[in-house]
Formats: structure tokens, C-alpha cells, sequence
């Protein structure tokens, strides 16, 4: 599948299930699905749900910004969960504007305009008011400490951030370059857990972008797609191209 194209996610999950069912057919792909809390979505779920919940349901994480902790991860990939197949899914609004395309924003349920993904959004704002910004990973308010999910997320992003302004679009920048980096860190996780248990092996990683509209149905693509076949870094198989 040619990296960035657009389908319905149904043709994309399908694409992905199949492949992996025919590398070996008695593989049950349990789906663990990392997606973004500000994303108001019904189509894809019910898509995700018709091509892999027959396979006893989807194991779903949404943090804003589609962030991965290790803790969802322990999780979804001990017993009773035992998930295989992993996907990281950013998403960015599309709006047409005078016949073209605009990125970053949609108009809402309650039909007024927002920046989608906000998290995102927000991320880039306070790197045009503040680029030298040190990001705090926790708050303290009425006396109580928060992990601060803003700040985490800033913290991931902080090594890309010249690459992102200077980018001819930096809302379709951040989005991509935020999934390559969430991607790799859940790779690098996976790794370590296979490292520890060698029969988690193999598992699969994909990455995909929703475009989320108003009007008209969302698209998504497929932007990476890997086997993980165990901890060393040549086991991690781009799939991507023989799909
Ligand atoms: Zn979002």
C-alpha cells in the first residue's frame, strides 16, 4: 500500500488483518488501538469493530495528542488481553476553503469551528509563543499533582520542534511527525517486553492518519506498518510495501 494514500479505514484494517492472517492463519490479531481523546469519532470504531472485533473486542487508550505509556501497554499485552496488533492513529480536520484544502481544523458538533487535533494545535501555539519553553510533565493545582498530558507530549516533540516550523505546513507537520514519534517509542516498548518474554513475538505495529471532515465521510491512510519478530533492531520487518 503506497504510504499516505487515502481509503475508508475499513479497506485499511482489512488490508492489515489479512496480511497478517496470511503470514500464518493461526495468528488472532487482538487489536490494542491508540488514538487521540479529542477526536469525536463513530465510523472508524464501528470499522475497527467489524474487521477485528470478532476477534474478541479492541483494547483502546485515547490520551490527547495519541500518546503511549508503558503502563497501557503492560496492560494490554498481559494475560487475558494478550493484544498482538497495535495501532497508533493521529488525526487531522480538512476543511474546504475558495476549492482547497485546509488542515487543522473542522466545524464541530455544536457547529462551531475547532482545531482538530487541539491537543496538537495547542502544542504548536505555544511553540510560536515560547519556543525555548521548558516542558514541566506535572502541575500542581489546589495542592494536588497531575501528570500533565500537554507537557508530556511537548517533552516527545521537543527534539523535532525546528523541523516543524520550518515546514511549508506545519499542522500537517506536526501530525506526521508526531505519529513517527509515537510509532517508534511503542516499537521500542514492544522490543523491550519480547526481550523479557520471547513468545510475544511476533507482533504488528501500524500507523495511520484520519482525516476528519464535516460533510463528507473521513479517509485515512496507512503510513507505517511493521513486524516485530523480536528485540533486535533488524527484527522489526517494514511491512508497508508488501501490502
Ligand atoms: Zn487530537
Amino acid at each position: 500500500m503506497q504510504k499516505g494514500k487515502e481509503h475508508s479505514g475499513e479497506y485499511i484494517f482489512r488490508t492489515v488483518r489479512d496480511y497478517i492472517r496470511s503470514i500464518d492463519s493461526s495468528i488472532n490479531p487482538y487489536l490494542a488501538l491508540f488514538g487521540c481523546s479529542d477526536e469525536v469519532t463513530g465510523s472508524a470504531d464501528a470499522a475497527r469493530a467489524s474487521v477485528f472485533g470478532g476477534f474478541g473486542g479492541i483494547f483502546t487508550t485515547r490520551i490527547i495528542g495519541s500518546q503511549i505509556f508503558y503502563q497501557q501497554i503492560q496492560i494490554a499485552t498481559s494475560r487475558g488481553h494478550r493484544s498482538n496488533v497495535f495501532e497508533v492513529n493521529v488525526h487531522i480536520g480538512e476543511i474546504i476553503e475558495d476549492g482547497h484544502k485546509v488542515y487543522g481544523a473542522l466545524i464541530g458538533r455544536d457547529g462551531h469551528r475547532r482545531a482538530t487535533c487541539g491537543a496538537l494545535a495547542h502544542v504548536l501555539d505555544d511553540l510560536h509563543r515560547n519556543p525555548s519553553e521548558a516542558p514541566n510533565i506535572s502541575r500542581t493545582e489546589d495542592g494536588e499533582v497531575y501528570l500533565d498530558f500537554l507537557g508530556t507530549l511537548k517533552f516527545r516533540l521537543r527534539p523535532h520542534f525546528q523541523e516543524i516550523l520550518a515546514a511549508e505546513n506545519q499542522v500537517v507537520a506536526i501530525t506526521k511527525i508526531n505519529l513517527d514519534v509515537q510509532v517508534h517509542d511503542l516499537i521500542h516498548q514492544l522490543q523491550r517486553i519480547i526481550a523479557k518474554d520471547p513468545s510475544h513475538a511476533p507482533m504488528f505495529v501500524y500507523g495511520t492518519i484520519a482525516y476528519n471532515r464535516t460533510a463528507q465521510p473521513d479517509t485515512k491512510s496507512l503510513e507505517y506498518f511493521y513486524a516485530l519478530n523480536g528485540p533486535k533492531p533488524d527484527q522489526v520487518v517494514n511491512l508497508l510495501h508488501q501490502v
